[in-house]
């Protein structure tokens, strides 16, 4: 019947595309990164025209860059892969060898 179910989890696509529940999706109001007002935004970033990371990030006066949160605060998913597995990121891991 219904096309668009209430989706009760949030999960990530690709280890990259947060796919919000219900409840993350509303709280958002459907704003991006653009703008000042503070509140809970969602961030698409594409490279080259193309999707490459959609992640969830709280902008306040003391983080006006905004936060990314690691869980999703109403279903209580990880939600952190798109911005802990940066493609840019350079290894730290001092065990690595070069
Ligand atoms: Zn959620």
């Amino acid at each position: 019947m219904a096309d668009d179910p209430i989706k009760e989890k949030c999960h990530v696509d690709d280890g990259k595309f947060v796919r919000p529940c219900h409840w993350l999706d509303k709280a958002t109001d459907a704003r991006g990164n653009s703008g000042r007002e503070r509140g809970l935004r969602v961030f698409d970033y594409s490279r080259h025209g193309v999707p490459s990371r959609t992640f969830f990030a709280i902008k306040s006066a003391e983080f006006p860059k905004a936060l990314a949160i690691d869980f999703c605060p109403f279903c209580g998913t990880n939600i952190s892969a798109p911005f802990t597995d940066e493609e840019s990121a350079q290894p730290k891991d001092p065990t690595h060898d070069r």
